[in-house]
């Protein structure tokens, strides 16, 4: 299948799991995951109604945003993003995912504070309690959004975070559930400034479970580009790799 025919199918998706959901189709982000995946491939996928383009690594993504900056695109940035790199995310990301300490919040305002603007953010949890996943801890991760709430530099507009591998549906929703509640406690809070606007949760194996338990921004690569032949283990720390996932139901 052709990367507009797979396009047209994962949103054909989404949108019958946003109608399960009680939500409509258009309330559903999607963030196309283009590591590994070659400029003309994403144009490819751009051009056939992909909006947004998610990348994980800082000197791929700038290769690529400089061959396709032109298209009509956000950049968002999905990956691990190490404090030294501050300087690079902010030449092409509209939205970081992945901000997961208050280290990074620091160095991530120093920067802006000197540029005089501001950058929309999501805290990303690690819901999975994976020692090689990274994001803060459900437990903690209210108190980063209080404390990141407090730089104006920084827009936090939700959460996110990288469910469970495994086939098991129950454990796979129970992340989501994780995330939605945090969500919800952070709402109730009414934390001056942080607007919880999205949820980013879903990939591939698991947008659909993901959107029926809140998700309104799903991460998809592997549906709409096919297999990657990098092990994810590379973008991510994690022994798993792409054969141990759950395919697209
Ligand atoms: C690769 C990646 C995705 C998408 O993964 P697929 O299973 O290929 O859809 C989503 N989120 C993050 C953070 C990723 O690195």
């Amino acid at each position: 299948m052709s990367i507009k025919e797979n396009l047209e199918l994962v949103k054909q998706n989404i949108a019958s799991a946003a109608i399960k959901a009680g939500k409509k189709p258009e309330d559903i982000v999607l963030v196309m995951a283009t590591k590994t995946v070659d400029t003309e491939r994403i144009r490819d996928a751009v051009r056939a109604g992909g909006r947004i383009i998610g990348e994980n690594k800082i000197q791929e993504a700038l290769k690529k945003y400089e061959v396709l900056k032109d298209e009509d695109a956000e950049w968002h940035f999905i990956g691990h993003l190490q404090t030294n790199k501050v300087k690079d995310v902010l030449k092409f990301a509209d939205m970081i995912h992945s901000v997961d300490r208050l280290s990074l919040v620091e160095k991530l305002d120093q920067r802006l504070q000197d540029e005089g603007r501001s950058m929309d953010i999501l805290i990303q949890v690690n819901t999975s309690h994976e020692e090689s996943k990274y994001g803060i801890s459900p437990e903690e991760a209210i108190n980063l959004v209080r404390q990141t709430a407090k730089y104006n530099t920084l827009k936090i507009y939700g959460l996110m975070t990288i469910g469970l591998f495994t086939k098991d549906e129950v454990k796979i929703r129970k992340c989501f559930k994780v995330l939605k509640e945090i969500h919800d406690n952070v709402i109730k809070e009414g934390i001056d400034k942080v607007q919880m606007k999205y949820l980013s949760m879903g990939m591939s194996g698991d947008y659909q479970i993901a959107i029926e338990e809140g998700a309104n921004m799903v991460r998809i690569g592997t549906a709409i580009f096919g297999a990657r032949n990098t092990p994810d283990a590379y973008y991510w720390p994690s022994e798993k790799t792409d054969a141990d996932r759950a395919k697209q139901p």
